[in-house]
Protein backbone atom coordinates (compact mmCIF):
# COMPACT_ATOMS: atom_id res chain seq x y z
CA UNK A 1 0.00 0.00 0.00
CA UNK A 2 1.17 3.87 -0.75
CA UNK A 3 1.08 5.84 1.69
CA UNK A 4 -1.63 8.42 1.36
CA UNK A 5 -2.10 12.36 0.83
CA UNK A 6 -5.55 12.57 1.54
CA UNK A 7 -6.87 10.27 -1.18
CA UNK A 8 -7.94 6.98 -1.56
CA UNK A 9 -8.08 5.17 -4.49
CA UNK A 10 -10.44 1.69 -4.54
CA UNK A 11 -10.18 -0.53 -7.48
CA UNK A 12 -9.55 -4.11 -8.15
CA UNK A 13 -6.61 -5.54 -9.68
CA UNK A 14 -7.74 -5.77 -13.54
CA UNK A 15 -8.04 -2.30 -13.44
CA UNK A 16 -5.06 -1.50 -11.33
CA UNK A 17 -3.28 -3.78 -14.45
CA UNK A 18 -4.50 -1.75 -16.99
CA UNK A 19 -4.42 1.83 -15.52
CA UNK A 20 -2.32 1.99 -12.48
CA UNK A 21 0.13 4.32 -13.89
CA UNK A 22 -2.28 6.68 -14.36
CA UNK A 23 -4.43 6.97 -10.80
CA UNK A 24 -3.75 10.03 -8.91
CA UNK A 25 -1.11 9.40 -6.52
CA UNK A 26 -2.76 8.37 -2.72
CA UNK A 27 -3.91 5.38 -0.64
CA UNK A 28 -3.92 2.41 -2.99
CA UNK A 29 -6.83 -0.97 -2.32
CA UNK A 30 -7.00 -3.12 -4.75
CA UNK A 31 -9.68 -5.73 -4.56
CA UNK A 32 -10.36 -9.01 -6.28
CA UNK A 33 -12.15 -8.32 -9.23
CA UNK A 34 -15.86 -9.43 -9.60
CA UNK A 35 -19.59 -9.73 -8.09
CA UNK A 36 -17.83 -12.42 -5.47
CA UNK A 37 -16.19 -9.27 -4.26
CA UNK A 38 -19.42 -7.55 -3.25
CA UNK A 39 -20.03 -8.21 0.09
CA UNK A 40 -19.57 -7.32 3.94
CA UNK A 41 -16.07 -9.21 3.92
CA UNK A 42 -14.73 -7.08 1.65
CA UNK A 43 -16.14 -4.07 2.91
CA UNK A 44 -14.51 -5.53 6.20
CA UNK A 45 -11.23 -5.80 5.41
CA UNK A 46 -11.15 -1.94 3.72
CA UNK A 47 -12.09 -0.07 7.00
CA UNK A 48 -9.30 -2.45 8.09
CA UNK A 49 -6.97 -0.90 5.28
CA UNK A 50 -8.51 2.86 6.02
CA UNK A 51 -8.52 2.77 9.83
CA UNK A 52 -4.43 1.58 9.38
CA UNK A 53 -3.91 4.27 7.08
CA UNK A 54 -5.18 7.21 9.25
CA UNK A 55 -7.97 7.78 6.59
CA UNK A 56 -10.55 10.20 8.01
CA UNK A 57 -13.45 12.32 6.98
CA UNK A 58 -11.14 14.84 5.29
CA UNK A 59 -9.96 12.29 2.73
CA UNK A 60 -11.92 11.77 -0.23
CA UNK A 61 -12.63 8.36 -1.71
CA UNK A 62 -12.03 8.15 -5.57
CA UNK A 63 -13.72 4.25 -6.73
CA UNK A 64 -11.53 3.36 -10.43
CA UNK A 65 -13.35 0.23 -11.78
CA UNK A 66 -16.81 -1.22 -12.90
CA UNK A 67 -19.76 -1.51 -10.82
CA UNK A 68 -18.94 -3.86 -7.91
CA UNK A 69 -16.07 -1.23 -7.37
CA UNK A 70 -18.16 2.07 -7.44
CA UNK A 71 -20.73 -0.12 -5.26
CA UNK A 72 -18.14 -0.90 -2.60
CA UNK A 73 -16.21 2.73 -2.83
CA UNK A 74 -19.66 4.42 -2.36
CA UNK A 75 -20.71 2.07 0.42
CA UNK A 76 -17.19 2.30 2.51
CA UNK A 77 -17.45 6.29 1.94
CA UNK A 78 -20.79 7.08 2.89
CA UNK A 79 -20.62 4.46 5.87
CA UNK A 80 -16.95 4.92 7.04
CA UNK A 81 -16.71 7.64 10.12
CA UNK A 82 -20.25 8.30 8.94
CA UNK A 83 -19.36 9.12 5.66
CA UNK A 84 -16.25 11.29 3.42
CA UNK A 85 -16.62 12.39 0.10
CA UNK A 86 -16.49 10.27 -2.30
CA UNK A 87 -16.28 10.22 -6.45
CA UNK A 88 -16.05 7.84 -9.02
CA UNK A 89 -13.88 6.76 -12.33
CA UNK A 90 -16.17 4.16 -14.32
CA UNK A 91 -14.64 1.60 -16.23
CA UNK A 92 -17.27 -0.50 -18.09
CA UNK A 93 -20.01 0.37 -19.75
CA UNK A 94 -22.55 -0.76 -17.33
CA UNK A 95 -21.11 1.31 -14.88
CA UNK A 96 -20.70 4.84 -17.04
CA UNK A 97 -24.53 4.22 -18.07
CA UNK A 98 -26.12 2.65 -15.05
CA UNK A 99 -24.10 1.38 -11.53
CA UNK A 100 -21.95 4.54 -11.13
CA UNK A 101 -25.13 7.20 -11.61
CA UNK A 102 -27.65 7.61 -9.13
CA UNK A 103 -25.97 7.26 -5.43
CA UNK A 104 -27.15 3.73 -5.03
CA UNK A 105 -24.38 1.89 -2.87
CA UNK A 106 -24.44 -1.63 -1.87
CA UNK A 107 -23.29 -4.85 -1.12
CA UNK A 108 -24.80 -8.42 -1.50
CA UNK A 109 -25.45 -10.31 1.66
CA UNK A 110 -26.21 -14.01 1.73
CA UNK A 111 -28.55 -15.05 -1.35
CA UNK A 112 -29.50 -11.13 -2.04
CA UNK A 113 -28.45 -8.38 -4.26
CA UNK A 114 -27.70 -5.26 -3.06
CA UNK A 115 -29.06 -5.76 -0.18
CA UNK A 116 -27.11 -3.86 2.37
CA UNK A 117 -26.41 -0.52 1.29
CA UNK A 118 -26.97 3.21 0.90
CA UNK A 119 -28.47 6.50 -1.08
CA UNK A 120 -25.68 8.88 -0.96
CA UNK A 121 -24.04 10.78 -4.37
CA UNK A 122 -20.75 10.54 -5.28
CA UNK A 123 -18.89 14.59 -6.37
CA UNK A 124 -18.43 13.48 -9.74
CA UNK A 125 -19.09 10.21 -12.20
CA UNK A 126 -16.09 10.59 -15.07
CA UNK A 127 -16.78 8.18 -17.79
CA UNK A 128 -14.34 7.97 -20.77
CA UNK A 129 -15.27 6.06 -23.28
CA UNK A 130 -11.48 4.92 -23.89
CA UNK A 131 -11.58 3.03 -20.79
CA UNK A 132 -13.49 0.50 -22.41
CA UNK A 133 -11.12 -0.60 -24.76
CA UNK A 134 -9.93 -2.99 -22.22
CA UNK A 135 -13.18 -4.91 -21.51
CA UNK A 136 -14.08 -8.10 -22.42
CA UNK A 137 -16.21 -7.67 -25.65
CA UNK A 138 -18.82 -10.04 -23.23
CA UNK A 139 -18.69 -7.35 -20.43
CA UNK A 140 -18.91 -4.55 -23.20
CA UNK A 141 -22.21 -6.17 -24.71
CA UNK A 142 -23.66 -6.48 -21.34
CA UNK A 143 -23.36 -2.98 -20.79
CA UNK A 144 -25.89 -2.13 -23.51
CA UNK A 145 -28.44 -4.10 -22.21
CA UNK A 146 -28.61 -1.05 -19.82
CA UNK A 147 -28.79 1.80 -22.63
CA UNK A 148 -31.71 -0.72 -24.12
CA UNK A 149 -33.66 -0.30 -20.60
CA UNK A 150 -33.65 3.11 -20.94
CA UNK A 151 -35.33 3.07 -24.54
CA UNK A 152 -37.70 0.87 -23.84
CA UNK A 153 -38.51 2.22 -20.37
CA UNK A 154 -38.65 6.24 -21.61
CA UNK A 155 -36.61 7.27 -24.30
CA UNK A 156 -37.76 6.10 -27.84
CA UNK A 157 -35.27 8.20 -29.61
CA UNK A 158 -32.40 6.40 -28.15
CA UNK A 159 -34.18 3.20 -28.47
CA UNK A 160 -33.78 3.94 -32.45
CA UNK A 161 -30.13 5.03 -32.13
CA UNK A 162 -29.50 1.64 -31.22
CA UNK A 163 -31.16 0.57 -33.83
CA UNK A 164 -29.73 3.00 -36.31
CA UNK A 165 -26.51 2.31 -35.07
CA UNK A 166 -25.91 -1.19 -33.74
CA UNK A 167 -23.29 -2.30 -36.15
CA UNK A 168 -20.98 0.50 -35.40
CA UNK A 169 -22.11 0.51 -31.55
CA UNK A 170 -20.86 -3.28 -31.82
CA UNK A 171 -17.95 -1.89 -33.35
CA UNK A 172 -17.78 0.46 -30.71
CA UNK A 173 -17.31 3.41 -32.31
CA UNK A 174 -16.28 6.43 -30.27
CA UNK A 175 -18.74 9.01 -31.74
CA UNK A 176 -21.55 6.48 -31.17
CA UNK A 177 -20.59 5.24 -27.76
CA UNK A 178 -20.03 8.84 -26.61
CA UNK A 179 -24.03 9.30 -27.70
CA UNK A 180 -25.43 6.38 -25.76
CA UNK A 181 -23.59 6.72 -22.71
CA UNK A 182 -24.51 10.95 -22.65
CA UNK A 183 -28.15 10.23 -23.23
CA UNK A 184 -28.18 7.02 -21.00
CA UNK A 185 -27.05 8.90 -18.21
CA UNK A 186 -29.32 12.06 -18.98
CA UNK A 187 -32.17 9.38 -18.66
CA UNK A 188 -30.63 8.01 -15.17
CA UNK A 189 -30.17 11.71 -13.44
CA UNK A 190 -33.91 12.76 -14.84
CA UNK A 191 -35.11 9.61 -12.94
CA UNK A 192 -32.94 10.15 -9.76
CA UNK A 193 -33.60 14.08 -9.57
CA UNK A 194 -37.15 13.29 -9.58
CA UNK A 195 -37.15 10.30 -7.30
CA UNK A 196 -33.85 9.69 -5.23
CA UNK A 197 -34.98 7.26 -2.63
CA UNK A 198 -36.93 5.01 -5.15
CA UNK A 199 -40.47 5.46 -4.07
CA UNK A 200 -41.87 5.79 -7.73
CA UNK A 201 -40.48 6.51 -11.07
CA UNK A 202 -36.97 5.64 -10.17
CA UNK A 203 -38.55 1.42 -9.71
CA UNK A 204 -39.12 1.74 -13.43
CA UNK A 205 -34.98 1.38 -13.71
CA UNK A 206 -35.73 -1.98 -12.48
CA UNK A 207 -37.49 -3.05 -16.11
CA UNK A 208 -36.36 -6.61 -16.44
CA UNK A 209 -34.58 -6.69 -13.59
CA UNK A 210 -36.88 -8.96 -11.14
CA UNK A 211 -36.47 -11.48 -13.94
CA UNK A 212 -32.50 -10.67 -14.04
CA UNK A 213 -31.65 -11.26 -10.65
CA UNK A 214 -33.46 -14.31 -10.55
CA UNK A 215 -31.90 -15.27 -13.68
CA UNK A 216 -28.24 -14.37 -12.63
CA UNK A 217 -28.61 -16.71 -9.48
CA UNK A 218 -30.03 -19.69 -10.86
CA UNK A 219 -27.60 -19.65 -14.45
CA UNK A 220 -24.39 -17.70 -13.30
CA UNK A 221 -24.86 -15.47 -16.70
CA UNK A 222 -23.79 -12.17 -16.38
CA UNK A 223 -25.82 -9.20 -15.38
CA UNK A 224 -26.43 -7.50 -18.85
CA UNK A 225 -27.26 -10.88 -20.27
CA UNK A 226 -29.51 -11.72 -17.80
CA UNK A 227 -31.15 -8.03 -18.03
CA UNK A 228 -31.62 -8.76 -21.66
CA UNK A 229 -33.56 -12.22 -21.00
CA UNK A 230 -35.52 -10.21 -17.95
CA UNK A 231 -36.61 -7.42 -20.20
CA UNK A 232 -37.96 -9.94 -22.91
CA UNK A 233 -39.82 -11.68 -20.26
CA UNK A 234 -41.07 -8.37 -18.63
CA UNK A 235 -42.49 -7.28 -22.57
CA UNK A 236 -43.76 -11.00 -23.01
CA UNK A 237 -45.66 -9.92 -19.77
CA UNK A 238 -46.75 -6.36 -21.04
CA UNK A 239 -48.54 -8.48 -24.18
CA UNK A 240 -49.93 -10.74 -22.00
CA UNK A 241 -51.25 -8.00 -19.84
CA UNK A 242 -53.23 -6.47 -22.76
CA UNK A 243 -50.64 -3.53 -21.91
CA UNK A 244 -48.05 -3.91 -25.23
CA UNK A 245 -48.49 -4.41 -29.10
CA UNK A 246 -46.48 -8.11 -30.18
CA UNK A 247 -45.07 -5.74 -32.75
CA UNK A 248 -43.51 -3.90 -30.08
CA UNK A 249 -42.36 -7.00 -27.64
CA UNK A 250 -40.43 -8.11 -31.09
CA UNK A 251 -39.10 -4.88 -31.73
CA UNK A 252 -36.94 -5.01 -28.51
CA UNK A 253 -36.39 -8.74 -28.85
CA UNK A 254 -34.92 -7.70 -32.31
CA UNK A 255 -32.40 -4.64 -31.13
CA UNK A 256 -31.60 -7.44 -28.15
CA UNK A 257 -30.45 -9.64 -30.30
CA UNK A 258 -28.64 -7.27 -33.13
CA UNK A 259 -26.73 -6.05 -30.27
CA UNK A 260 -25.21 -9.47 -29.48
CA UNK A 261 -27.28 -10.13 -26.41
CA UNK A 262 -29.07 -13.36 -25.86
CA UNK A 263 -32.95 -13.91 -26.20
CA UNK A 264 -33.40 -16.80 -23.93
CA UNK A 265 -31.56 -18.98 -21.15
CA UNK A 266 -32.55 -22.40 -21.14
CA UNK A 267 -34.50 -22.52 -17.57
CA UNK A 268 -37.55 -23.82 -15.88
CA UNK A 269 -40.35 -21.38 -15.49
CA UNK A 270 -40.57 -22.75 -11.96
CA UNK A 271 -37.10 -22.56 -11.16
CA UNK A 272 -37.89 -18.90 -11.70
CA UNK A 273 -40.86 -18.26 -9.83
CA UNK A 274 -39.06 -19.89 -6.95
CA UNK A 275 -36.23 -17.06 -7.43
CA UNK A 276 -38.34 -14.38 -7.86
CA UNK A 277 -40.38 -15.44 -4.41
CA UNK A 278 -36.96 -14.00 -2.64
CA UNK A 279 -37.19 -10.92 -4.57
CA UNK A 280 -36.51 -8.38 -1.92
CA UNK A 281 -39.52 -6.14 -3.44
CA UNK A 282 -41.92 -8.13 -2.79
CA UNK A 283 -45.10 -6.46 -1.31
CA UNK A 284 -47.02 -8.91 0.88
CA UNK A 285 -48.84 -11.77 -1.92
CA UNK A 286 -48.02 -9.29 -4.70
CA UNK A 287 -44.92 -8.34 -6.45
CA UNK A 288 -44.04 -4.67 -8.03
CA UNK A 289 -43.27 -4.84 -11.85
CA UNK A 290 -42.53 -2.71 -14.56
CA UNK A 291 -44.15 -2.95 -17.22
CA UNK A 292 -44.09 -1.55 -20.70
CA UNK A 293 -46.57 0.12 -22.79
CA UNK A 294 -44.82 1.22 -25.68
CA UNK A 295 -41.28 1.74 -26.55
CA UNK A 296 -40.38 4.09 -24.32
CA UNK A 297 -43.42 4.12 -21.93
CA UNK A 298 -43.54 2.03 -19.14
CA UNK A 299 -45.63 1.32 -16.04
CA UNK A 300 -45.36 -0.16 -12.59
CA UNK A 301 -47.39 -2.88 -11.79
CA UNK A 302 -48.63 -5.08 -9.11
CA UNK A 303 -49.01 -8.61 -9.70
CA UNK A 304 -50.52 -11.01 -7.26
CA UNK A 305 -47.54 -14.25 -7.15
CA UNK A 306 -49.93 -16.83 -8.23
CA UNK A 307 -51.16 -14.88 -11.40
CA UNK A 308 -47.26 -14.49 -12.13
CA UNK A 309 -46.48 -18.03 -11.52
CA UNK A 310 -49.65 -18.37 -14.12
CA UNK A 311 -47.86 -16.52 -16.68
CA UNK A 312 -44.58 -17.79 -16.28
CA UNK A 313 -45.62 -21.10 -16.62
CA UNK A 314 -47.82 -20.04 -20.16
CA UNK A 315 -44.71 -18.22 -21.52
CA UNK A 316 -42.58 -21.10 -22.07
CA UNK A 317 -39.38 -19.76 -21.72
CA UNK A 318 -37.28 -21.28 -24.17
CA UNK A 319 -39.34 -20.29 -27.01
CA UNK A 320 -40.04 -16.68 -26.01
ZN1 LIG B 1 -28.89 -3.51 -14.13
Amino acid sequence: MISGSGLVVITDKNVSHFYRDQFPRGTMIEIEPGEKSKNLETVNSIYGQLLDSGIDRSDFIVGIGGGVVCDLAGFIASSYMRGLKFGFVASSLLAQVDAAIGGKNGVDYRDYKNIIGVIRQPEFVICDHDMLKTLEKKEFIGGLAEVIKYGAIMDISLFEYCEDHSTDLLEMNPVMLDEIIYRSAVNKVRLVEIDEFETGERTKLNFGHTFAHALEKITGVGHGEAVAVGMIIAAAMSVREGLLHEKKAIRLRSLIMNLGLPATLDIAPVELFQAIKKDKKKRGGEIGLVLIEDIGKSVIKYIDLDRLKLILDDLQLHSI
